[in-house]
């Protein structure tokens, strides 16, 4: 049974894709989403580099436990990863490329839920889309990392809203309809507010292209990401690979480069 080393899993747009590296072959292959039959291994390695479009494994194999790259490998593009993983500085400590570009903090919603974000400006909309939230506004555009996680902090504190959204209730929002009204006058709410302080919110930017509609039968139930996963897809969605088999089910895709596959 051959074992592939999975490499990325990012959307395109709304088109996810996962990417596996065939070490036989030496080549990036494309795992067929719209199907489930697979075995997840329990441990990840790093997932190397890419030089332009040569893509390298990792030369030591390393293993992985934050994220799914070694600092080797890394080097090149996050010459530091602590300030990638809780930004320190604006560009002035480190030499990552993009603590000292433009950054936005944004409002984004999750059904109902509303969290405060950051990331660079050009990775919005990509982001917000990876995360699989339903709208999001562009609060503000700030240069530099760590001020944009302050300003992220302080506006989180002074409008009561949360950093994080929890796996589970994302999964819970799917089993009902995208509540479009409730979000909007959320919005208009919170828009108001960030005026108040200063700050020209952006429009509100709905996202509902995903492949999976909503509402699902029930809400998903999360499944481990590691041993054998079989069923009939629904749909994807942010993180979330949805299923059916005995009932409606989740994993999430965003735990499983570094991993390795196998399909029987
Ligand atoms: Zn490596
Ligand atoms: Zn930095």
């Amino acid at each position: 049974m051959a074992e592939f080393h999975v490499i990325s899993f990012d959307w395109k747009g709304f088109e996810p894709h996962l990417y596996y590296y065939d070490s036989a072959s030496e080549e990036m292959k494309e795992h067929d989403l719209s199907k489930l039959d697979v075995n997840i291994s329990h441990h990840a390695n790093c997932v190397g580099n890419w030089y332009g479009r040569e893509y390298q494994p990792c030369p030591h194999d390393n293993k992985v436990s934050q994220g799914n790259i070694c600092q080797e490998c890394a080097s090149s593009f996050l010459p530091d990863l602590a300030c990638t993983f809780e930004p320190r500085c604006d560009g002035e400590i480190c030499a990552n490329r993009f603590c000292q570009q433009e950054h936005v903090v944004y409002l984004a919603f999750h059904g109902e839920i509303a969290k405060v974000g950051m990331t660079t400006s050009r990775r919005i909309n990509q982001r917000m889309i990876e995360q699989g939230c339903d709208a999001f506004s562009v609060l503000a555009r700030i240069d530099g990392r760590a001020s944009a996680r302050k300003l992220e902090g302080s506006l989180s504190e002074k409008l009561g809203l949360r950093q994080r959204i929890r796996e589970l209730e994302s999964l819970f929002c799917m089993a009902d309809a995208i509540p479009i009204e409730k979000i909007e006058a959320r919005y208009v709410e919170i828009a108001s507010e960030v005026e108040n302080i200063g700050l020209r919110p952006e429009p509100l930017k709905i996202l509902d292209d995903y492949p999976m509609k909503t509402p699902l039968a029930s809400m998903p139930k999360p499944t481990r990401i590691e041993g054998q996963h079989k069923g009939k897809v629904i749909g994807l969605k942010g993180k979330f690979l949805i299923y059916e088999n005995g009932g409606v089910k989740a994993i999430n895709l965003q735990r499983v480069p570094g991993r390795f596959i196998s399909t029987l």
